[in-house]
């Protein structure tokens, strides 16, 4: 998508260790704009799915997935990554987080997610594929079924996207990181 392309070539920061900072639009200071031109073609590339709700995970993938669930009128569920004293009733997936290089639970309320359901998974970025393959677990254990996953940016030098794909799951990026080498960001054309 061209104009997240260009956004991140322009605001976009690259980190040592291969991670991209896109906070001044997307994981801190948000830009409704392009997160309203990012559901629309999130939209448009799975008009062809029958889906009934979008999920996601917190924090970052909320913000485009309320903006898909609102363009759809659909249910947006937001998978935890701590347990609220509260939540009965839920599954659990372990994830290794990449940036923060620790081991975390995700949870969701049987409740918002089961038999029955066909889900959109939203997410900000695709890297290794963690977050995404405990998703993936999640909606397995809860008898729903995954339709499709949108992720604004996916790091292909990371290869998440090729399992995911490899087993048969629909899987669309916006924008295509191919290298963060010498801290240049390279995109997909
Ligand atoms: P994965 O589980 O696919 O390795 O990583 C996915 C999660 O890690 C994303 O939801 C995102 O929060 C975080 N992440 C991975 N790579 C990056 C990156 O380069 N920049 C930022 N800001 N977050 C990242």
């Amino acid at each position: 998508m061209q104009a997240l392309r260009e956004r991140i070539l322009r605001d976009g920061k690259c980190l040592e260790g291969g991670i991209l900072k896109v906070d001044s639009f997307i994981n801190h200071q948000m830009d409704p704009v392009l997160m309203k031109s990012m559901a629309v073609e999130f939209v448009r590339r799975f008009a062809s799915l029958d889906i009934n709700k979008v999920i996601t995970i917190e924090a970052s993938g909320i913000a485009p997935a309320i903006m898909v669930g609102y363009l759809l009128e659909l249910p947006v569920v937001f998978v935890k990554k701590k347990k609220p004293s509260t939540m009965e009733n839920m599954l659990s997936a372990q994830v290794f987080s990449f940036t923060k290089n620790t081991t975390y639970d995700v949870c969701v309320c049987r409740d918002y997610l089961g038999p029955g359901d066909k889900v959109l998974f939203i997410d900000d970025f695709l890297a290794n594929g963690n977050a995404a393959r405990g998703i993936v677990n999640l909606v397995r254990q809860s008898g729903a079924e995954l339709a499709a996953m949108g992720f604004l940016i996916e790091k292909a030098f990371q290869h998440g996207g090729d399992g995911l794909r490899a087993q048969g799951i629909v899987v669309e990026s916006l924008a295509v990181i191919e290298s963060l080498d010498n801290c240049r960001i390279m995109l997909r054309e």
